[in-house]
């Protein structure tokens, strides 16, 4: 998966991290309430709320057509940072003609390094339901990701509900939708709840009804930014998603899953070919699936 969490720079940084094939920029704004966020970056680089919270403009200008939103949910009142979120994704799509390519959707644990006399606002996995639910509703093409943070109950909530993409253990390295839980900058004091293996992860999903997808065609494809939100909005990207989804979890059976997963994956992979509806396209994805177990190729995608 190309996904990058860098600090908030300049237009230049970014046409530089553009040029270097950067994929999606994820920067996550803690909160939208800028008091609040003052109180928080008293003095030091992230001090200026305006430069952060304008940080996906430039990134925008720099040429960088695929970003992340999230918000910290916990540290203002959520509905304020909802409306904040929802308007920053507005904003996007108005000025830049394309929305988030994903949103996030973080929340303050009791372990985070975080006063909570200062910032009370956390909130419960019901209104923590709800707002995942409403923010798939109002920017329904964007791609939601959870990380393992929550636990395996709230995710599995949150999978109905809308999420779209899950990382998951910490053992394997492969990219994709089912992803190795990134380590991130202050990593050491996350508590991550989910401590599932990748190969549990991904069973879980399939035995939930999900086909787990390690797709990564489009940004390969050059399918970013609006051509890609064109395709996202009419709903073709399904004609590719799905049998992309078939394949790469081929790959991730055959190269890494242990016999049981694979076992129900190549169950999962034979029903689900029938459910391709377009008889050329479901021909060569058997094709292609069949090389891949096979013959040792890799790296199909539509
Ligand atoms: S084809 Fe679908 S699953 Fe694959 S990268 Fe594009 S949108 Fe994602």
């Amino acid at each position: 998966m190309h996904q990058h969490n860098i600090a908030a720079t300049t237009v230049e940084n970014y046409k530089k991290l553009h040029d270097a094939g950067i994929g999606t920029y994820i920067l996550f704004q803690e909160t939208y309430h800028k008091k609040s966020y003052e109180a928080l970056h008293p003095t030091g680089p992230k001090h200026n709320y305006a430069y952060h919270t304008e940080a996906m403009d430039r990134a925008m200008e720099g040429g960088i057509d695929d970003v992340g939103l999230g918000v910290l949910f916990g540290l203002e009142l959520y509905r304020y940072e909802l409306a904040g979120l929802l308007m920053h994704a507005e904003h996007l799509e108005a000025v830049h003609g394309v929305g988030p390519h994903t949103i996030s959707v973080p929340r303050i644990q009791p372990a985070d390094d975080i006063d909570p006399e200062d910032f009370d606002n956390g909130i419960d996995d019901d209104t923590f339901a709800k707002l995942i639910a409403i923010i798939r509703i109002a920017v329904p093409y964007t791609g939601m990701i959870i990380s393992t943070r929550e636990s395996a109950e709230v995710r599995k909530k949150a999978l109905r509900l809308g999420i779209s993409q899950i990382s998951g253990g910490s053992r394997t390295s492969v990219g994709g939708y089912v992803e190795e839980e990134k380590v991130e900058e202050n990593s050491a004091q996350f508590d991550v709840s989910d401590r599932r293996t990748l190969d549990e992860v991904v069973r879980w999903l399939m035995e939930l009804g999900y086909i787990p997808s390690f797709c990564t065609a489009c940004y390969r494809e050059g399918r970013t930014g609006d051509r890609f939100m064109a395709l996202c909005k009419s709903g073709q990207i399904q004609n590719c998603c799905h049998p992309n989804a078939l394949m790469t979890l081929e790959e991730y059976l055959v190269d890494y899953a242990s016999p049981e997963t694979r076992a129900i994956g190549e169950k999962v992979i034979a029903e689900q070919l029938n459910n391709i509806p377009k008889e050329k396209v479901r021909q060569i994805a058997e094709k292609y699936i069949e090389e891949i177990k096979n013959n040792g190729k890799r790296d199909f995608r539509f």
